[in-house]
């Protein structure tokens, strides 16, 4: 069992005093068992490679945890990098939780895959962390378009000059396509035709969402080759699979073209990418396009969109995330529809004490784990980040670690 995890380097340290609470840190994961590190790309260099050293003096394999298409970690102007939605009549905010986490550091500004592209400089400066340390592989993530938790408008991009110009009518009619699914949305007072609406959108535009998987895939593509080239192995982050088409990652086509996966599968996470946030956001979604909309109406379509199992009430959600009997579902789907794929999924949990975002206890992580032994995959992510997981939980998965390692 190939257990694995994930360092996040904040921007502004690179003191004796934080090198050493992250030696004491590096040595803990690997007392526990862990044999995979993905350490986010500080542009203090010199911490990077001092911290790459010091998981290498403790046997870990280590991976350059690298974000795509948001919070890049490039030194000039993004703004004319930013994806482009269209514009919707109606009052719009990201969410409260969104802002909250921004403070740690991280912007969840996205990009368009298709801008980014041509930007030569996007992919010398990963290059350039490449050269940084002495990495064993490269762990992607952020490989998307914006999710429900970046609001309507962003979810529902990219329109920007270039997608127009490279997918020719598609954008425009996808552009008539969301102010027509908005009016729409206004209207509809029932489950029936709410669900309808929705399929009815995604189904006339098939050909935007493929643009957008292909566009997400060409990008990664192009990363992967020069990690590869290397020598080095690919896994990369993706939505939890009944999330994953909201923004456009297609598993069929990534799993193609990197080593592992890691499903996000986060039952807790009131952050993006959590099954609670994202769900939550979108009730939200709903309820400001039509104000009368009671929320027992927006769970009800979503259940009938999404194959999870979601509570019925907001504060329920809000209070205790979905349960984490979606995990086992959610890999199960994966199992069936890539059975091939098996000994490359390293199912991800939250592993973390962090109020606000996610407050996962000794139990919840058992059950998790549980459920990854059961479905006999190789290893497992505990993320996602080692700052943020209490002791108590690294005890219970070097536990788990000795017991499997044993039997
Ligand atoms: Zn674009």
């Amino acid at each position: 069992m190939r257990a694995c995890t994930q360092l996040y380097l904040e921007p502004n340290r690179g003191d004796e005093d934080y090198l050493k609470f992250l030696s004491q840190k590096i040595e803990g994961i690997s007392n526990a068992g862990f044999r995979i590190l993905a350490i986010w790309p500080s542009k203090n260099t010199a911490l990077l490679r001092n911290v790459v050293n010091e998981c290498k003096r403790s046997g870990l394999e280590v991976y350059l945890w690298y974000p795509l298409l948001c919070d890049v970690p490039v030194d000039f102007d993004i703004e004319p990098f930013k994806v482009v939605g269209v514009a919707v009549e109606f009052d719009e905010s990201e969410s409260a939780i969104l802002q909250e986490q921004k403070k740690s550091g991280e912007e969840f500004n996205f990009l368009c895959p298709n801008k980014v592209i041509e930007q030569e400089e996007f992919y010398t400066t990963f290059e350039s962390f490449l050269e940084t340390a002495n990495f064993d592989g490269v762990f992607f993530d952020r490989i998307r378009y914006p999710s429900p938790t970046n609001g309507l408008t962003q979810m529902l991009s990219c329109t920007c000059e270039k997608c127009r110009e490279i997918s020719k009518e598609t954008v425009k009619h996808f552009e008539q396509g969301v102010l027509s699914l908005v009016e729409r949305l206004r209207r509809s007072s029932d489950v029936k035709t709410t669900v309808a609406v929705l399929q009815c959108f995604y189904s006339e535009h098939k050909d935007h969402i493929e643009f957008r998987e292909r566009s997400i895939v060409k990008l990664l593509s192009k990363y992967v080759n020069s990690a590869k080239s290397r020598g080095l192995k690919v896994g990369v982050d993706l939505f939890t699979p009944s999330l994953s088409f909201l923004v456009s990652q297609n598993y069929q086509m990534i799993v193609e073209i990197v080593d592992w996966i890691k499903p996000m599968i986060y039952c807790k996470t009131f952050g993006p990418a959590g099954i609670p946030m994202e769900i939550a956001s979108l009730i939200k979604i709903f309820q400001r396009l039509n104000p009368s909309t009671e929320d027992c109406l927006a769970f009800e379509v979503l259940k009938n969109v999404f194959d999870l199992k979601i509570p019925s009430k907001l504060d329920t959600l809000l209070s205790k995330g979905v349960p984490i009997t979606n995990f086992r579902k959610e890999l199960k789907m994966i199992q069936e529809e890539f059975p091939a794929l098996k000994s490359r999924v390293y199912p991800g949990f939250e592993a973390v004490f962090w109020p606000s975002i996610a407050s996962i206890s000794k139990s919840m992580v058992k059950e998790y784990l549980k459920i990854i032994y059961e479905g006999k995959f190789p290893g497992f992510f505990a993320s996602w980040d080692i700052n943020k997981i209490p002791l108590e939980n690294l005890r219970t998965i070097g536990d788990f670690i000795e017991n499997t390692s044993k039997g």
